[in-house]
């Protein structure tokens, strides 16, 4: 197998792996890779913004108000110092986007800010109005690919996390003709993002199916927090052409657009005080409540009483996407329904990013530090990506540990028998249907026996190719995430126990 030797391994270019590595020392040779070209990212799919309380922008908001709105959407179960940390941090890596060249929208020079559910303040900055991630991950790639001590390298896939006794040793890839090559590092930063691909719908790209947090697992990483998956209410209706349902911002929800149902009544007013801007969770709850009640398979989402232009330069890539359905949303209202959306599990790290691996750091989705509990608050992912990305850098920056070698490597060369595919439609089906946003003893438990059993059968066949290692991975994670589902007995955040 060949083998490459850098001081850091990256694996994922979305916004944690690209801001981690833009931070490391210029003296450190860093790799990143990814699995599905630069274009591909939940990072490049984001709208809304990032949540920031920020002294140059007008506004009377303070960070503890922000750490408290954090830990409230956490429903008591955050990591309170990572919280802390999250917004403390936040002005200052908001300052070095503003310096590295990322614009955040304006006007009359002064930054723009939103409001999304959740958040007691205006405090969401935004670029190209929705087209935040987009704006900011393109940034970034654009500075890492400049950078000399930074080498990135597409679609090569991360299978296995390789660990000697002393700690982290390197990782096995897959290049892009399924080759098996060996990247030797001391250092290795996992920032593959989230998991979206082990439910039938999400507003994920495909390419999330949780590999680095399910590689790390396998290294002995410990993972946390596993039971708790958000749901985004508002999902376009249909899939785009991968199979990835685009997502209605919450910030259509924050210039105040309404739910209503198939007979055209609102019907948030009365759930909760916040109404339309209630928690993701309890949004998804009563959308899902309503479209039973009403035999629909969609709610409807209504900003028609604002004018067209306000909307096209407002929201420009969901009005466009609308208008590709057939929808002009100043006139109608837009068919949604909730989908899953981010995982707020992962490889557990430390406030600087560190699992109980020597040498391996997490950060972003794939990483669990604890800071948004058992319900993330929306905005606070491309933040912490951020804060807890250049975190990992900056310790790796202070810590001289030397590389050490590798023994030999076995590649498997057979997948044996299984078909993969029909693998990854069964257990997504298993999990769709047992960790929704409703959950209950019966059917996680009878899940977790099938899940289960194709692990059984997965452990059997050989496992070498793209395909069957994100198989493998999918199932792995969901026997994991069942099995958290099922010993979180009580409903908190956004795990509901229906009994
Ligand atoms: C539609 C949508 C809208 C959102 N809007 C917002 C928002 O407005 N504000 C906000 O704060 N958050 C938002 N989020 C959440 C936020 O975008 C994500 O949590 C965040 O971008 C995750 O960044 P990341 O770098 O951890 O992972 P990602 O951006 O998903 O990047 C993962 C990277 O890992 C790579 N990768 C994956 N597996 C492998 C493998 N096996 N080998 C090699 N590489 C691999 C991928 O190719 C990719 O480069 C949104 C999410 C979605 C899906």
């Amino acid at each position: 197998m060949p083998k490459i030797t850098a001081d850091i391994v990256i694996a994922g270019c979305g916004a944690a792996g690209l801001f981690a590595a833009l931070n490391l020392d210029a003296s450190l040779e860093c790799i990143i890779l990814n699995k599905s070209g630069i274009n591909m990212s939940s990072s490049m799919y984001a709208q809304g913004g990032i949540a920031a309380v920020v002294n140059f922008a007008e506004s009377t908001d303070d960070i503890y108000q922000h750490i408290s709105d954090t830990l409230t959407a956490g429903a008591g179960l955050c990591n309170e110092e990572a919280a802390r940390v999250l917004a403390q941090e936040a002005q200052d890596n908001i300052r070095r986007l503003i310096d590295m060249g990322v614009s955040f929208d304006t006007m009359d020079g002064k930054l723009l800010l939103t409001r999304e559910g959740g958040h007691g303040q205006n405090r969401i900055l935004h670029c190209g109005g929705d087209a935040t991630g987009l704006h900011l991950t393109k940034k970034l790639y654009e500075l890492a690919s400049r950078r000399e001590n930074i080498r990135i390298i597409n679609n090569c896939f991360l299978s296995d996390i390789v660990v000697e006794d002393d700690g982290a040793d390197g990782i096995i890839a897959l290049d892009a003709d399924g080759k098996p090559c060996f990247f030797e590092a001391s250092k290795i930063i996992v920032a593959t993002g989230g998991i979206g691909g082990i439910y039938e719908k999400s507003t994920n790209p495909p390419c999330a199916t949780g590999d680095g947090i399910a590689a790390a697992a396998r290294a002995g990483a410990v993972v946390s927090d596993m039971e708790f998956v958000q749901f985004h209410p508002t999902a376009f209706v249909n899939p785009d052409e991968s199979g990835r349902y685009f997502l209605i911002s919450e910030a259509v929800r924050g210039e105040g657009a309404i739910l209503k149902n198939k007979y055209g009544e609102a019907f948030m007013k009365g759930t909760h005080p916040l109404a339309e801007l209630a928690p993701r969770d309890i949004v998804s709850r009563a959308i899902s409540c309503e479209m039973k009640r009403t035999d629909s398979e969609y709610v409807y989402l209504d900003i028609t009483d604002k004018p067209k232009e306000f909307l096209k330069n407002r929201f420009p890539t969901i009005y466009a996407e609308c208008m590709k359905n057939g929808i002009d949303i100043s006139k109608s209202p837009i068919p949604v329904m909730p989908v899953q959306h981010y995982f707020m599990g992962g490889i557990r790290t430390d406030i600087n990013g560190r699992t109980n691996i020597n040498g391996l750091y997490a950060c972003g989705e794939a990483a669990c530090t604890g800071v948004h509990g058992a319900n993330r608050l929306a905005s606070n992912s491309l933040l912490e990506c951020l804060v807890f990305g250049r975190r990992c850098a900056v310790h790796i920056n202070g810590d001289n540990t030397s590389k050490r070698k590798i023994g030999e490597i076995v590649a498997d060369t057979s997948d044996g028998e299984l078909d993969f595919d029909d693998v990854r439609k069964t257990i997504r089906r298993i999990v769709t249907s047992a960790c929704g946003i409703v959950r209950s003893e019966r059917e996680l438990s009878r899940a977790k026996l099938l899940a289960d059993d194709i692990l059984r059968r997965l452990e059997t066949v050989q496992i070498k190719t793209k395909e069957a290692v994100e198989a493998y991975n999918l199932v792995q994670l969901a026997s994991a995430i069942l099995d958290s589902c099922i010993k979180r007995k009580e409903s908190v955040g956004a795990h509901y126990r229906i009994d």
